[in-house]
């Protein structure tokens, strides 16, 4: 006889495993002292894929969220809402809490199969439940905390909570909110409040994948919003609602596809296993409609999804291209509000331009930089007066320089206006040749009545 029996549930909490496992080890992984992710806005920069990009580089962050949307709109076209029941945090710790500390932990619900009895009473038993999920909130907002609080700053600051109030605040209201969600709001959340419930049926068409009861086999159950028969007559359903008993968002998925289906197949794995009585497959399946219809396999790949794997692989290599363009050292120049100083030294007439420079070092090493300036066209005309020597910058560490050029020959004889040229600026790290940047300024000259002012 064959076996029939599906458990999608069994392979739904080794996900749970592999992603808790992830999410919980990736802040914690550095390669050259940078995160998978990492959004620190204490220290304005951004880590991707191991890479670290300043607050210059955010424009990478655009791509990320289209690649994210992007991703988002494949899959649900796809797999339909296998986001909701295989990875999403709410309905992971709903398992924990409702699952696991409710029903296994503290025997508060009786059956698992049964998620629509509410046990009243053992009021003791639901506030521990409550405390231990409390525990649990204050690892996962911890655990989400550490993309943007890296875990070798946060530990530190949560030794000194009078000096980290926001943070604090932070990891404990929203543990509190957290709690109130999983314990009180449950699937009320997926159904009401989130929005990715809302839009996905437009993603949807006949071949994408859902969760569908097989009217064909099974029999009509339900004529619109009426239920025709406690039990059909006329199909494979037996009437025994274990499909409806362990529906964690209390719906009959016999009556076709709803806005409240998480997708988690633990209908499909309750019909299987009274089907498979009668050697027969679940009347439950995840499926397509088309599929369904015309007896033939799904379509995976079809005119949109493979749209969708064209434009995500063009975002994806257009990230890659940006990022490995990424530059080790930033600069950048504003001009002093003075045109020049103008001074008298013995018998000569010195100009010279003041700048401010804001050097950063975006390597992960410290160096030692230095910069060339030039006036285009005109050989050994200016020379660098301050910073007089080279300076060191620590990794990730950002540097403002006041700088002063000063002309050390004539450079132009006009009678009616300041006179600009373009100035070209060469910065780069003496310690290691392939990190150079240019930048392009001006050094503006004054005209020739501005000389006989100056005493
Ligand atoms: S109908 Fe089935 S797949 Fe949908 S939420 Fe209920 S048990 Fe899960
Ligand atoms: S579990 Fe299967 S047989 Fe029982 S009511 Fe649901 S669809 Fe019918």
């Amino acid at each position: 006889m064959q076996n029939f029996i599906t458990d999608y549930t069994k392979k739904r909490y080794i996900l749970y495993g592999i992603i808790s496992i992830i999410a919980l080890s990736l802040p914690f992984i550095r390669i050259n002292g940078n995160h998978f992710f990492l959004l620190s806005f204490v220290h304005a920069k951004l880590n991707l894929f191991f890479v670290s990009f300043s607050t210059q580089e955010f424009y990478l962050m655009p791509f990320v969220l289209i690649l994210l949307f992007l991703f988002i709109f494949f899959i649900t076209t796809l797999g339909g809402r296998i986001w909701c029941a295989w990875s999403c945090p709410q309905t992971i710790f709903r398992v924990i809490y409702r699952d696991l500390i409710q029903t296994k932990i503290l025997k508060i619900r009786k059956n698992i199969n049964n998620k629509q009895k509410e046990y009243s009473g053992q009021y003791l038993k639901k506030t521990i439940a409550v405390i231990l999920f409390y525990f649990i909130s204050l690892i996962a907002i911890s655990n989400l905390l550490w993309y943007f609080v890296p875990p070798e700053e946060y530990f530190e600051y949560i030794k000194n909570p009078n000096e980290h109030f926001l943070l604090m605040g932070i990891l404990f209201f929203g543990s509190l909110l957290f709690t109130l969600d999983v314990t009180y709001l449950a699937e009320k959340f997926c159904i009401y409040v989130c929005p990715y419930a809302r839009i996905q049926s437009v993603m949807f068409d006949r071949d994408t994948m859902q969760v569908i009861y097989n009217e064909k086999r099974g029999g009509v159950i339900f004529d619109g919003k009426f239920k025709l028969h406690k039990k059909p007559p006329q199909g494979e359903c037996i009437g025994c609602e274990a499909c409806v008993s362990v529906c964690p968002t209390h719906i009959d998925i016999r009556a076709g596809m709803q806005l409240e289906c998480i997708n988690c197949l633990e209908c499909a794995d309750a019909c299987s296993k009274i089907q498979n009585k009668f050697n027969r497959p679940s009347l439950i399946n995840w499926t397509s409609v088309k599929s369904i219809e015309t007896d033939q396999k799904i379509k995976y790949f079809r005119f949109r999804t493979v749209g969708y794997l064209i434009v995500i692989t063009i975002v994806l290599i257009a990230l890659f291209v940006m990022g490995s363009k990424k530059e080790h050292m930033l600069l950048n120049i504003n001009r002093s509000s003075e045109l020049y100083q103008i001074s008298r030294v013995g018998d000569n007439i010195e100009v010279s331009n003041a700048y401010t420079f804001l050097f950063q070092n975006t390597d992960i090493k410290d160096h030692e930089y230095y910069f060339e300036a030039k006036i285009e066209g005109i050989d050994n005309g200016i020379e660098i007066i301050r910073p007089s020597k080279p300076f060191k910058i620590s990794a990730g560490e950002q540097s403002k320089k006041i700088v002063i050029i000063k002309a050390i020959k004539k450079l132009a004889n006009d009678n009616h206006k300041d006179v600009i040229f373009p100035l070209s600026i060469k910065a780069y790290a003496k310690d290691d040749n392939k990190i150079v940047i240019f930048r392009k300024t001006i050094f503006i000259y004054p005209k020739v009545s501005i000389f006989k002012e100056v005493k």
